[in-house]
């Protein structure tokens, strides 16, 4: 029996089954390459599932971690820290006027900001949110209401009311569904979980206007595509548009859990004193990593990377898409890729983790392809080259 069947025995007593698991068990990483238990190496072109954005173990991360953690790991919230406050004026720096809610996790974010929402609505009766059908937003009984996707909410009714789920990309949809009693519209300006789909310009700006216009507060779920995954630090900095509220969370950490929600100006206040809180929210020891993810990502120059490098490995996967009549479509952004293969997706996924390459699939038939951050050419070659070997032979 190897060591990874060792833990996946372990697993099978003591672990609840939650997940779908590929039989890996990975031991160690750095950058695009993991190792497992067994000693065998691989090329991580979905690092952490979208966390570690900028490569496993970035040094700078790394070191500011372990230095945190000499000198203080957690300080409760009803004192101060100050890379917690170092930490909100960065992100507000690098996005809008406004202050910040932290959190654990994406689906925490996003209760913080569906709360602000629904506080600032309260007294003139506003509670309705409008989300996207394909959209995801977590797996708290809050977040599984919110998202218009319905394998995540069966079996767990009655949900949490006052979502109302519409097609993306649709404004006409919007503007049927928005009444007296809505109150926000949240959606992910690209709709990773949901296969890759990306928000229009138009869609973008006719929305930005039409919540300003009837005082909805326009939120994205920046979650996913956040810390400069698609180019720029946030994706809705491609649109010309700020959003009202933005939740963050995966890569932002570059590892660690961490969580954020950013209200711009006027919705600042909203949340007071006993109205919300967390008791792990931006401790020292996250808020440490992430100041160390934005430092990584300006020294080494990482959004230019992205760009380039989404530019190079688009192309590459245009190359196949000719080759391949299957394939349907290639849909990017920086380094969020989504390949249309037109068949099952897992498939392939699985054979390409057998030839050392890991990738994800969403929706059955998407594969979805996010190298950090700091991949290079020649990353990008070998894993074009492995992913071509399997769809030679599909
Ligand atoms: C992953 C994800 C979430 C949920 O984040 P958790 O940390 O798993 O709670 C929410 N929204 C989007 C867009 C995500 O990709």
């Amino acid at each position: 029996m190897s060591k990874a069947d060792k833990v996946i025995q372990l697993y099978n007593k003591y672990v609840m089954n939650t997940y779908k698991r590929a039989p890996l068990c990975p031991e160690k990483a750095r950058g695009a390459k993991i190792w497992d238990i067994n000693g065998r190496s691989y090329l991580d072109f979905f690092p952490g599932w979208a966390v570690s954005g900028i490569g496993h173990c970035h040094p700078l991360v790394a070191n500011a971690v372990a230095k945190q953690a000499n000198k203080l790991m957690h300080v409760s919230n009803n004192y101060y820290s100050q890379l917690q406050a170092r930490l909100a004026k960065k992100i507000v720096e690098e996005s809008f006027p406004g202050k910040i809610f932290f959190a654990n996790s994406g689906a925490e974010a996003n209760e913080a900001a569906v709360k602000l929402a629904r506080k600032y609505g309260h007294d003139k009766g506003k509670y309705e949110i409008i989300t996207m059908t394909k959209s995801f937003h977590g797996r708290t009984l809050g977040m599984i209401s919110a998202t218009g996707q319905d394998k995540v909410k069966k079996g767990f009714e009655p949900l949490v009311e006052g979502f109302t789920h519409i097609p993306f990309n649709d404004i006409e949809a919007l503007k049927e569904a928005v009444n007296e009693k809505t109150v926000a519209i949240m959606f992910e300006p690209i709709q990773c979980e949901g296969g890759i789909n990306i928000a229009t310009k138009e869609y973008m700006r006719e929305t930005r206007k039409l919540c300003a216009e009837l005082d909805i507060i326009m939120i994205l779920d920046e979650v996913q595509t956040g810390m400069g995954r698609t180019g720029k630090m946030f994706c809705y900095q491609l649109y010309g548009i700020t959003p009202d509220v933005m939740t963050l969370a995966k890569s932002l950490g570059g590892g660690v859990p961490i969580g954020a929600c950013v209200a711009r100006e006027k919705f600042q206040d909203v949340l007071a004193p006993g109205t919300h809180a967390s008791t792990f929210g931006g401790s020292p020891l996250v808020c440490a990593a992430a100041l160390a993810v934005f430092e990584a990502i300006k020294k080494e120059k990482l959004l230019q990377n992205t760009k380039r490098m989404g530019v190079y490995l688009t192309k590459k996967l245009e190359g196949l898409k000719k080759k391949y009549h299957f394939i349907k479509e290639v849909r990017s952004v920086g380094l969020v890729i989504g390949m249309e293969v037109g068949i099952r997706g897992e498939d392939i996924y699985k054979k390409c983790l057998d030839e050392g390459l890991l990738i994800n699939c969403a929706q059955d038939t998407i594969l979805r392809i996010m190298p950090p951050m700091t991949v290079t050419k020649t990353d990008i070659d070998k894993a074009v080259s492995i992913l071509d070997g399997v769809l030679s032979k599909v």
